[in-house]
């Protein structure tokens, strides 16, 4: 049988008002293993072990999203970074829940501090598409549930406040953009009265798989709160559509500059061909590729890794080929260490850089 008709398309008639409105996208995620049953085609068998990855971590698509995904091809790169895959839970593959050791960076709950100038707060747990290969997979299992980041908020900002080295705060979680625009304003505020918190930041996956959430009303308030620098993810050039250029396009009309963090994903971007596609299509929509991270050892993300050597041979081809404006830092996060590291061809190693 044709795959594509073992899928239902359940979102066919939608008008294009709910279509557009970031709520009815998030009110209407696929979430859970009942709704993958529905579109996944496959036996019963491999549905039932599906369904156990999607308890041990849960599955949250929106439609718009979904609607990215071809759904003739089963390595489908969009499909792949948001449908659960059995070797997530083949722990004997390794990797570990917390490989930077975010956990004992935290001298208060739910702010992670790995530089003496700028910290992270975890805004919220709740993304609007749980990424397949993200790094903070262990937030979202149920040991974890019981974390609620809202009570949080009150000492991490006292400890903002007294910590005067800190000039630079990146609001992260899970997605900040799943906040209500009242939620971003209130805390993107309290942060603001801190005297010596120079810079914000946001680390939003928001215009790659929900960009009708970047709302005029959400860039006015946004707008207020300058300098304020926004980090999305785009993996694929498929990711780039219409949609998430207008999101950009908003966020940069409102004087807020737009970067892009990738992750190395085996299968999705591993390709000097790929890997150009994505750097200059985000060039055209005035988005600065900023790092290429090498995707951490984190439990359940095995089948994402790329072999260094591979990361390495791509970037090197790279530079030879596309403009400096395109090129990011290809970095690792050392485990347990305490910067990103960048990474180097060997026989760049005895080359002292200058500064
Ligand atoms: C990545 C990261 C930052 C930001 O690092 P930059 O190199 O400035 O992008 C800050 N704090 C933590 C905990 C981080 O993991
Ligand atoms: S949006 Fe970010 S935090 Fe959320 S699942 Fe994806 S990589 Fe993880």
């Amino acid at each position: 049988m044709d795959r594509n008709s073992l899928f239902l398309e359940p979102w066919k008639e939608i008008a294009a008002i709910h279509w557009n409105d970031w709520r009815w996208q998030f009110r209407h995620r696929l979430r859970g293993a009942a709704r993958i049953d529905g579109f996944s085609g496959y036996n019963p068998l491999k549905r039932k072990a599906l369904q156990g990855v999607s308890r041990a971590y849960p599955v949250s698509i929106t439609p718009y999203y979904f609607s990215l995904i071809d759904r003739r091809d089963r390595n489908d790169p969009v499909l792949r970074q948001c449908f659960p895959d059995l070797r997530e839970i083949n722990f004997s593959l390794g990797g570990v829940d917390d490989p930077l050791e975010e956990s004992s960076h935290m001298p208060v709950k739910g702010l992670i501090r790995r530089y003496i100038d700028r910290c992270l707060i975890l805004t919220t747990t709740v993304c609007a598409v749980y990424c397949r290969h993200c790094n903070r997979k262990r937030l979202r299992k149920k040991s974890n549930k019981s974390m609620t980041v809202r009570p949080l908020m009150r000492p991490m900002l006292e400890y903002i406040g007294r910590e005067k080295a800190i000039r630079e705060v990146i609001l992260s979680g899970g997605d900040p953009l799943t906040l209500s625009d009242q939620r971003l304003d209130a805390i993107l505020k309290s942060l603001r009265a801190v005297r010596h918190v120079e810079v914000l930041r946001i680390g939003s996956r928001a215009p790659v798989v929900m960009p009708m959430r970047v709302t005029p009303e959400l860039c006015e308030t946004l707008r207020k709160y300058r300098p304020l620098w926004f980090n999305t993810q785009f993996n694929h050039p498929r990711e780039i559509t219409p949609e998430a250029a207008r999101a950009c396009e908003m966020l940069l009309e409102a004087g807020i500059p737009v970067s892009n963090q990738s992750v190395l994903l085996r299968g999705i971007n591993d390709s000097y061909e790929v890997m150009r596609e994505l750097l200059q299509g985000l060039q055209r929509i005035s988005v600065r590729p900023y790092y290429l991270f090498h995707c951490d050892p984190v439990l359940g993300t095995d089948h994402f890794r790329v072999d260094i050597g591979k990361g390495l041979e791509i970037m090197e081809k790279l530079r030879h080929s596309v403009s400096g404006l395109c090129l990011p830092g290809y970095v690792v996060d050392m485990p347990g260490g305490k910067v990103k590291q960048p990474v180097h061809s060997p026989r760049m190693d005895d080359v002292e850089p200058c500064r």
